[in-house]
This record gives C-alpha cells, structure tokens and sequence, in this order.
C-alpha cells in the first residue's frame, strides 16, 4: 500500500469545484418519483437548504432522464445553482440524455455495458475478455462524446454486490474486483481524453468499502492517475447504528486523506443526510473540511493471531472489563486531535481511552465512530473505553462502545441490519418496514437483514445479508433467503410475519 498521500486533481461540476486540497464536498440524493417534477424540486430545495453541495436523482429510463430538464428548470428558477446528477442503472439510452441536461451523470460499471452479475459462473477466456472490453468501450463512446460537448462530469458508480458477471468470474465479489472494475472504466474514458471523472467504492460492509477505496487508490497511482473520489457506505440503515456504520468507514479514509466528497445513505428522509455528512468530515478534517496531515493506513493485525477487543468501563483510574475484572495492561487516553494524529503501533494491544467533550449523544456517536474506525478496522486495541467530560455518560458510552465493535466487525453483540435510503424507485414505506423488521429481529445477534427499496438493484447490494424484504411493486414484497427469492410478490401487510416465519422454521431445522 503506498504511503504517498492521495491528492486528486481538482474538477468541475456546474458550479461546483471539487478534488485536490478543496474542502470535502457533502451531497445527497432524492427519493422522489422523477417525473414528479414539483416534489423532486422541493425536495432538491431541503437537501440544499441543510447544505447539500450536489443533488442527485435517479434516471431509471428515458422518460425520467429527459423531466430532468424540468427539474433543474425549477431549481434555476428558485434561484439555486447547485449542479444535478442523473443516477443510471442499466439505461445507456437515460445516461445520453440525461448527459444533455445535467452537470453529472453516474454510471455503474456492474450494468452499463456488461450483464449485471448473475451469480451463475461463467468462464471468459483472454480473448473474450478482451472482446468484452472493446465492447464496453463502443457502448461508453456516445456517452463520452456527450459529455465532453456538454461539458458534463461522469462518476463511475461501482457497488459491491451489482458487479458484472464478466468480473466476478475472474475477481469474485471483492474489493479487488471493484477496483478493477473502475479502472477499466477509468482508462476507457481517459484514452477518449475524457477526465471530468469522480469515482466511487461502494459497500454496505465497512472493510469492503475501506479495502476497495485503497486498493482503487494503488491501482490509480500505478497509472497515474488523481480522480476526485467520492466516499459512502450504502444501505447503512437509519438512527445511531447508520450514522456509526457510516462514520467509522468514511472517517477512516478521510483520515488517510483519501475522499473529496461524501454522502451519508441513511433510511431517512435525505435531507438528515446533510448534517450527518457534515459532521463526520468535521470530526477527521476539522472546520478546513479537509485533513492537512493525512495518516497512513494501518497494516491490519496478522491473520491468526488471536483478537478479542473488550469494552472497558473507568472508575478513576481503573479499567474494568465487563466482567468487572480489572485490566493492568497499556492504557492510550487521548483526546480527539491527539487520536487523529495516533498512528497504529501506539494503540497496538492497548485499550483505547478517548476523551471527548460533547453534550449531544448523536454528535458524539458521530465523532468518536469517525476518529476510532481505523483502530478497529486493522484490529490494533486491546479494548475500548469511551470517556466523556459532556453530558453523555454511563451506559450509553458503554452501548457506544459497542456500536464501533459491531460498525467495524470487530465484535458482532446485536443484528446487522441493512437498509437503502430509497430513491424513486421505492414503491413501498420504507422507513416503516424497517422499523418493524428492527422490533421484530432485534434480539437475532449476528444476524445480517436487508431492507431494500427494489427489486431492481436491492438484491444485489445486499449481498451479504442472511434474510431480505426487497419491496417488489406496490405494496408488494419479495421474501430473500442469501441471493434466493424465495417468497415472491407477498402482500406487504403479510411481509413481516412471513420472512419471520421463514427464520423460524430456518433456525428450527438447524
Ligand atoms: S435498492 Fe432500489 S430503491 Fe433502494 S436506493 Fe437502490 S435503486 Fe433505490
């Protein structure tokens, strides 16, 4: 891994400039219906009103692809210049308008060109390999000569889990397959002389997300090249464990000094995103909104080697496990800024003491998810105490400590869940099916359940996820075992007690 730190070249998109030392950029998406011209806009309008700096919109055909115009229109109009994104799955023929109309679009290398994997195997020989590129790079032309006419920025998208049958044969669903599958990309539109380009990693599992982002960062620098990169983890759920999950993935890179812009998936109204965005870049970056004095990444523990991190409550000067046994080895208190600048081997085999000052329980999950992910994601510390001279105390610092062990998979204590934050593809109340499935599964430690939006890109962003409830249509539910379907088209109002009895009779057969 190379420890040069990251600097991107710096972009245009519409208004917005982005990359190299500029403040990290914070963005959210609607979940409007995109031909629903007035509430996309009003809805455009909160996430800029708490500060979103782009807004995007998912094109899922031609006809949503060309209201865009309205959309962007109805924003002028009310006086805002915040540059439009078109979201694309699938649709080359929406990418092509929607690159006429607004200053970003994102394509996903996982189904632009190539099948959307379909987790039957297949071989690729060399040539055929070579043969699907040079077809995918056909396909990409138009896109290409669009955008440089238009002046229009492209991201490209990937997403673990909606990778393309041609590079799972060969990478698997792995972060090395992600990086791949940018860099494919990314060397199809710089040999076009095409580089208004951000590029993004995307996973709903946080070491995913951190391990393809460096491995992306590698492969670039191997080829010279510096996009603007744009961090998230997707389907992080809603509430604290979202804004965890979200902080401890994104603040570890920003630490590292790789991201030039966020955006923050939570099953909320994407307004909430704004300032959860914000605060996590706060936390690493500071008021400059971006880090100065990048840390390399932490080589993670030898694989083997026996780990078991352990939450530790202080009484004075004591540290007591949960057991109430106390511990008598290496104790690292630190406040936030000294535990920015920590590098690894300071915290190796130590409990992890920081000592925050905050009164508010969310800023404070925020910050301390943000500036502790690293430690746990290259499984260094002994333990962890969170300390607090602010309001917050007692066993919510406890519960907090918990949440980075589960946020970073160093310590699984509770049921994992994942949640898209919808888009205009949802056709059912997402937030309410997933506050009914948390009741319902709660006390299922270990656990991994999906609560996806769509049929269309849910299953395969859940991979991962023992159970799903993929909403499939109005009021309409697909019932998920792994990657099986295996209820289809349940009435929503059933939906619940189905994919519980499926459990049930699941764990009853084990
Ligand atoms: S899973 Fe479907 S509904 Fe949810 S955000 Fe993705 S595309 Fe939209």
């Amino acid at each position: 891994m190379s420890l040069t730190p990251y600097k991107s070249d710096i972009i245009q998109i519409g208004s917005l400039t982005m990359g190299g030392d500029l403040p990290v950029r914070v963005q959210s998406m609607t979940n409007t219906d995109t031909l629903n011209t007035a509430s996309s806009v009003s809805q455009c309008i909160r996430i800029i009103e708490a500060g979103g700096e782009l807004v995007r919109l998912t094109a899922q055909g031609v006809r949503e692809a060309e209201n865009l115009a309205a959309i962007k229109s109805g924003l002028r109009a009310a006086g805002f210049e915040t540059p439009v994104c078109a979201d694309i799955h699938f649709n080359p023929g929406a990418a092509e308008v929607a690159a006429r109309i607004v200053e970003k679009v994102r394509i996903n290398p996982g189904n632009y060109a190539d099948k959307r994997a379909s987790f039957i195997r297949q071989e690729f020989s060399d040539s055929e390999w070579k043969a699907e590129l040079e077809r995918t790079r056909e396909r990409l032309m138009p896109l290409i000569k669009i955008c440089t006419e238009y002046g229009t920025a492209v991201r490209i998208g990937v997403n673990h889990g909606s990778l393309s049958d041609r590079i799972m044969t060969r990478y698997g669903n792995t972060p090395e397959g992600m990086a791949v599958s940018a860099i494919e990309f990314l060397k199809i539109f710089r040999g076009e002389g095409f580089n208004r380009i951000v590029v993004s990693m995307k996973s709903s599992d946080t070491l995913t997300m951190v391990m393809a982002n460096r491995l992306l960062v590698k492969m670039m620098f191997e080829e010279g090249m510096h996009y603007p990169i744009h961090l998230g983890i997707t389907e992080a759920g809603e509430g604290e464990d979202g804004r965890i999950i979200s902080a401890a993935g994104t603040g570890t890179l920003l630490a590292e000094g790789i991201g030039d812009t966020v955006r923050v998936s939570l099953s909320e109204p994407p307004e909430a995103e704004i300032p959860v965005a914000r605060a996590i870049i706060k936390a690493v970056a500071g008021e400059a909104g971006r880090v100065k004095n990048p840390v390399a990444p932490l080589e993670k523990r030898r694989p083997g080697e026996r780990w078991f991190p352990q939450v530790y409550t202080r009484e004075r000067d004591r540290f007591n496990d949960e057991s109430g046994a106390p511990y008598t080895g290496d104790v690292l208190t630190a406040s936030p800024d000294e535990l920015q600048a920590t590098e690894g081997r300071q915290a190796y085999d130590r409990i992890l003491n920081p000592v925050f000052n905050c009164d508010d329980p969310e800023q404070l999950a925020i910050e301390a998810a943000a500036l502790l992910g690293r430690f746990f994601i290259a499984r260094h510390p002994a333990g962890l105490c969170i300390s607090n001279s602010g309001a917050v105390q007692g066993d919510a610092l406890r519960r907090l400590a918990f949440s980075v062990l589960q946020a970073t998979e160093a310590r699984i204590t509770r049921t994992r869940y994942i949640s898209c934050p919808t888009c205009g593809r949802t056709k059912f109340n997402l937030q309410e099916a997933v506050r009914k499935v948390k009741e319902a599964t709660a006390h299922l430690t270990g656990m991994k359940i999906a609560v996806m939006g769509c049929v269309v890109n849910g299953p395969g962003e859940m991979a991962g996820a023992d159970y799903g409830y993929v909403g499939a249509g109005e009021g309409k539910v697909h019932i998920y075992r792994g990657t099986e379907a295996v209820l289809k088209n349940v009435p929503e109002a059933e939906a619940l007690d189905k994919l519980l009895e499926l459990i049930n009779n699941d764990q009853a057969r084990q």
